[in-house]
């Protein structure tokens, strides 16, 4: 098995299939976007200045991201496989993690572009529910991801929130922001041989298949 970095849109889904292969196949799951709110909630000076980036929709700086990825990937058990989710999100941010990967020695890893088009991204952002306590991802549109009581947890009864940067607005610059800063590193990992693209439009199932077959 292989090391997984997603590429995607925001909300392509690529937190709900890295929870997938982490129930399934035992992956430690990082998020950079997940390290960054619990950052926020810290509600300090970084705190705050992260909270302001993320709720306008723009990228925090590069500094900041790498110092939490680089505690994460460091501090790691080293024989676990792992998901990068939302790094890297733009050409430099690609080329510090080749050094981090040469400086940590991991070499089997693929990278995995979840496509979708911009409707059906806004749709899912804006059904997006997440448990608070627990995490669990949700989508209030999707007959396969909807919770079983409207608005709370199936495993562990939490009342279910949307997070502060899924609105219509946010969506687009967090969109815009993406099709600027973050799809260049496609043909990136592409011109290197280490591109798969998968439609994530196919329902979860389907697409957890596609990728057990890339990571296998
Ligand atoms: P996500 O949970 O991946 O959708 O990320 C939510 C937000 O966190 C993004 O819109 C960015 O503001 C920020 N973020 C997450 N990952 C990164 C990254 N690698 N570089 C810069 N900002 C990031």
């Amino acid at each position: 098995m292989k090391n997984v970095i997603f590429v995607a849109p925001p909300a392509a889904g690529k937190g709900t299939c890295s929870e997938a292969l982490k129930n399934k196949f035992g992956y430690k799951h990082i998020s950079t976007g997940d390290l960054l709110r619990e950052a926020k909630m810290k509600g300090d000076d970084l705190g705050q200045k992260i909270a302001s980036l993320i709720d306008s929709g723009k990228l925090v700086g590069d500094d900041i991201v790498l110092e939490l990825l680089s505690r994460e990937l460091k501090n790691m058990d080293k024989d676990k496989l792992f998901i990068l989710d939302g790094y890297p999100r733009n050409i430099a941010q690609a080329k510090t993690l080749d050094q981090l990967f040469v400086d940590l020695q991991v070499s089997d890893f693929v990278v995995i572009y979840l496509e979708i088009d911009f409707e059906k991204a806004l749709n899912r952002t804006l059904g997006r529910l997440t448990c608070p306590n627990c995490n669990k991802g949700y989508n209030k549109y999707s007959t396969l991801l909807k919770p079983k009581k409207d608005g709370i947890c199936d495993d562990c009864g939490t009342s279910l929130v949307s997070r502060s940067d899924d609105t219509k607005e946010t969506f687009k610059i967090r969109y815009d922001t993406y099709m600027e800063q973050t799809k260049p590193i496609i043909d990136y990992y592409k011109d290197k041989d280490l591109l798969k693209v998968i439609d994530a439009t196919q329902n979860v199932d389907d697409i957890i298949n596609e990728i057990e077959r890339v990571i296998s």
